[in-house]
């Protein structure tokens, strides 16, 4: 089993020629996933045994001594026998982390000559990977605003808002632009305030910019929230020029877009405008989040 190499370092280039010169072969993408799965040594995800015999004739797959399973580089993370090639996979991640603004699994499936279904599949997966570890809370300048997103009829909270998806949306502004930005779902426009609002990754020292509007004031328990400044024209704020772009894009890419995804849709959004600054580290962030989040089956994932 090739692991516990104290050489190893994660890809972080934003260069496709490179990444081309790395991952040319199947074995090479699994001794990159090789370094996550057992970088702490072997671990049974049967039984938790961490003793193992190697398997001959593969390096990526070890039997476990107590309950004689055989645990591949793969199990029990998200490429969990991943169809298609773990190559293809790695390709595809690249395409979702950096390179391209997302890809609709129709054009990744024909692209990458697997099926849709497939193809279809391993982007939910892809997307459960993207969603934000929380860990790293907005701060300083923030600015909150809720919108119906997603469907013909667009816009800010208002009447006739009820059955439309709506989301939160959350940016952090430092100098002359948006750092980071998080979107959440939310069922609707509550008079008594916002659901799940504890949940928010905003640290408690941030100041937020908030509208006059009562659904916000549970949030005044935990943050400084201030009136939003009117500017001179709507549309020359942050905030809206973020919300036209992630409307733009959804339209562009997932044309349709359902209830049950539009979560994943604004964290794979975020995922990749959080890191525009830093692109190079995208790829090798999604592979870690890959390996260790647990398997998802397809039944767990259209359920
Ligand atoms: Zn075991």
């Amino acid at each position: 089993m090739a692991y516990t190499n104290d050489m190893f370092k994660g890809f972080k280039d934003a260069s496709v020629v490179n990444f081309i010169e790395k991952f040319k072969t199947d074995e090479d993408c699994k001794d990159y996933l090789a370094h996550y799965k057992w970088k702490d040594g072997f671990r049974c995800s049967k039984c938790g045994h961490t003793h193992f015999w190697p398997k001959k004739a593969s390096p990526y797959h070890g039997v476990c001594k107590s309950c004689r399973h055989i645990e591949a580089v793969t199990s029990n993370t998200l490429f969990h026998k991943v169809e298609f090639g773990i190559r293809k996979a790695f390709y595809i991640i690249l395409e979702l982390s950096s390179t391209t603004q997302g890809m609709p699994a129709e054009l990744l499936a024909n692209s990458y000559g697997i099926n849709r279904k497939t193809a279809l599949l391993f982007t939910k997966k892809v997307r459960i990977a993207m969603k934000s570890s929380q860990l790293y809370p907005l701060k300083g300048k923030c600015e909150v605003d809720e919108y119906i997103i997603g469907s013909k009829k667009e816009g800010k909270r208002g009447r006739g808002a009820s059955g439309k998806m709506k989301a939160s949306i959350v940016i952090e502004i430092e100098g002359k632009g948006i750092k980071r930005a998080y979107g959440m779902q939310i069922k609707d426009f509550p008079s008594k305030g916002l659901e799940k609002i504890p949940d928010r990754p905003i640290d408690t020292s941030a100041s937020i910019a908030a509208d006059k509007w009562t659904g916000y004031s549970p949030m005044q328990e935990k943050w400084q929230l201030e009136p939003k400044k009117s500017p001179p024209k709507e549309n020359s704020t942050f905030m809206h020029r973020f919300i036209q772009q992630l409307k733009g894009w959804l339209r562009g890419i997932h044309h349709h877009v359902g209830e049950k995804h539009l979560q994943g849709y604004l964290e794979e959004y975020c995922f990749r405008f959080n890191r525009h600054l830093f692109k190079e580290a995208a790829f090798d962030k999604l592979i870690q989040r890959m390996m260790g989040h647990g398997h998802v089956s397809y039944q767990m994932i259209i359920s």
